[in-house]
Order: structure tokens, then sequence, then C-alpha cells
């Protein structure tokens, strides 16, 4: 029987009530209602509404999950959704594995009608302890549905279906309690697993319209990295490109896009502004990455060495980038 060990971390699953108390790891286990085709073992590692795992909290996960893994059991973690998408692909970066690592919630409290906990709960240790579901990465499993974590994100404030993989889609489903795996990624998320220092300070700005930079001008030394989601396929107002031009010279500048769906652009437009202009004043295509995923990868390289006396590693950090845009360049 396949071995699967549960990490839970609090979330809506466990609010039963809404209040700030979350159920054990036990409570939550125990709302599962059917008995599970594996051996399951529970760590329970925190009880917090994910708006508040911190750093801290992800890399003693990660050195955790990596520990179990490497034991040869599968992984499920079950946590509040609201940071599910970021926290999926933090392991996903720090855990290269071939056992299933898998990321659940619930967007209903166990309390009110309809919960959609326990078959969450459920589908996810039926992935985890599959052996057709080796070998994907790390995955987020609800609704029945099995997304890639650099892939996913929440796109719905309260719906059960919220998560998705816009441009992508899921990379199966789970049917009659079986995942049935449809499509495989081309490559795992990192080519060997990264280092994350919670020390590491990484901006990310959204840009709006009328944006006059002042945002911009704090980061000034306060960060090791910068994330800007920009306008479109990758465009900011002409006022914002030397300021931009100017840190990029200092610190890694990744250009993503704030639309939330899609790559950004290389060489469709070369005005001011443009991603063109952009990228030939040293920034980093961030490709298809949303801007909270770019910017986890960011602060995974710079933990990882891709920051010296002597500056930044630009080409490292871009391959990074470029291993997850589709071109199979990196
Ligand atoms: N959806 C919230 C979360 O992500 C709910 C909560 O505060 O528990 O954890």
């Amino acid at each position: 029987m396949a071995r699967v060990t549960v990490f839970t971390l609090g979330g809506t699953i466990s609010a039963r009530g809404g209040d700030a108390a979350r159920m054990t790891g036990a409570e939550v286990l125990a709302g599962l209602g059917v008995v599970p085709d594996a051996e399951v073992e529970l760590r329970d590692f925190r009880r917090l509404p994910s708006s508040s795992l911190s750093f801290e909290d992800l890399a003693a996960l990660a050195h955790e999950v990596r520990e179990t893994v490497a034991a040869g059991s599968g992984v499920v973690v079950v946590q509040g959704t609201d940071t599910i998408e970021e926290t999926a692909f933090l392991l996903d970066l720090l855990c290269v594995t071939t056992e299933p690592i898998v990321v659940t919630g619930a967007m209903r409290r166990p309390d009110l009608p309809g919960a959609d906990g326990p078959a969450n709960l459920a589908a996810a240790l039926a992935v985890a302890a599959g052996p057709g579901c080796r070998d994907l990465g790390v995955l987020v499993v609800l609704a029945d549905e099995i997304h890639a974590a650099r892939l996913v994100r929440k796109t719905h404030t309260t719906s059960v279906t919220t998560f998705a993989s816009p441009g992508a889609g899921p990379l199966g489903t789970v049917v009659e309690g079986e995942p049935r795996i449809l499509l495989r990624p081309t490559t795992t998320s990192a080519i060997h697993p990264l280092r994350f220092d919670p020390a590491v300070r990484v901006a990310l700005i959204t840009l709006t319209v009328g944006d006059r930079g002042e945002l911009l001008e704090a980061v000034d030394s306060r960060f090791d990295g910068l994330v800007v989601a920009a306008f479109g396929a990758g465009h900011v107002p002409t006022r914002l490109v030397e300021p931009l031009a100017d840190l990029a010279a200092r610190i890694p500048v990744v250009l993503a896009s704030r639309t939330g769906a899609g790559a950004t652009l290389t060489r469709t437009y070369r005005g001011p502004g443009s991603e063109y202009d952009l990228l030939h004043r040293g920034l980093v295509p961030a490709g298809p990455l949303d801007p909270a995923k770019a910017r986890l990868l960011l602060h995974a390289l710079l933990s990882s060495g891709a920051k010296g006396p002597a500056g930044y590693d630009r080409p490292g950090i871009a391959a990074a980038f470029a291993h997850l845009d589709g071109t199979g360049l990196a």
C-alpha cells in the first residue's frame, strides 16, 4: 500500500465556525469520512489562515516535505486556498522529486452546507498515492481537477471551482476516486532543487494607470530583486523606463504581466516603455509565469547564489525563467 504523509497547515478546511481557531490535523483527517487507500501519516504542521503563512513557515515546510519524499512517501499539504498557488509553486522549486506532492484545501467551511474539504482531501490522497501521478512536479487538486503548480491560479473569491490553469488547463481529473492524467509537463519547474532564504527581499509592484513611480522609488536599496506586474504583454509608462533601467543595473528586475494569463512579449512593440525597450535595458522576461510566481522564482534564485559581490547573475536568472517559457530553449 502506498504511503502518504499529510501536512495540515490550517485554512478554510479547518475553519469550523469561521473564528480564528483552526481544527487540529487529526480533526481535519477525521472529516474525510472514507478509509483512504493508502497508509496515512499525519503532521499537524501549522494552524493558520494561509494569508498568515510566513517565509519561515514555508522554508520549514519545504525542508520536511523534501525529507518525507526522500524517504519514499507521497505528500499531501492541506492549507488555505488563498495562497495555494504560491505555496505549491514554491514547493515545486524546492522539492524536485518523483514522488507526488499534492496541495489541497477547501472553499467552504466544514460546518457549511456543501463543504468541499472532504472530497478535495480524498481526491488529493488518491493522487498522492497514485503511481501514475509520479514525475509530474507539485500538483494542486481541488474540485476533482489536477493542476500543475506552475500554472494554477485562484480565479474566483468563493466558487468551489476557483482553481484554473489559464492557457493550459488541468493535467488531469479524478474520476470515481481514481486519478486520470491526460497531459504531462515537458520539464520540471527547476532543473535542480533551489534553496530558499527567508531573509531575501523581492518586491512585487503592480502598475496602474497614471503611475508616477513613487513605489519604484521606494524600492531603492531595500530589496534584492523586483518583479514588475506591467500592463498587457509587458508595457510600462515612458516615465518609468529610466528608473526601471537604473534598478536593473543593480538588482534583477523581472517583467511580468498583470493580465492574469498569457506570456510577456519580447519584440512586438519597440518604442519607449515597450517590452523590447525594457528587455534591452536589462529587465528579464517572466514569460508565462504570473507575477506572484515570478517573485518566488526570483527569490529562490537569489537564495541559491544568483547574487554575488560583483552583482547578480542576469544570464542565470534569465535562463531559469526561459526554462519555464515553453520554447524549450533553456
Ligand atoms: N481562505 C482562507 C485561507 O486561505 C481562509 C482562512 O482564513 O482560513 O486560509
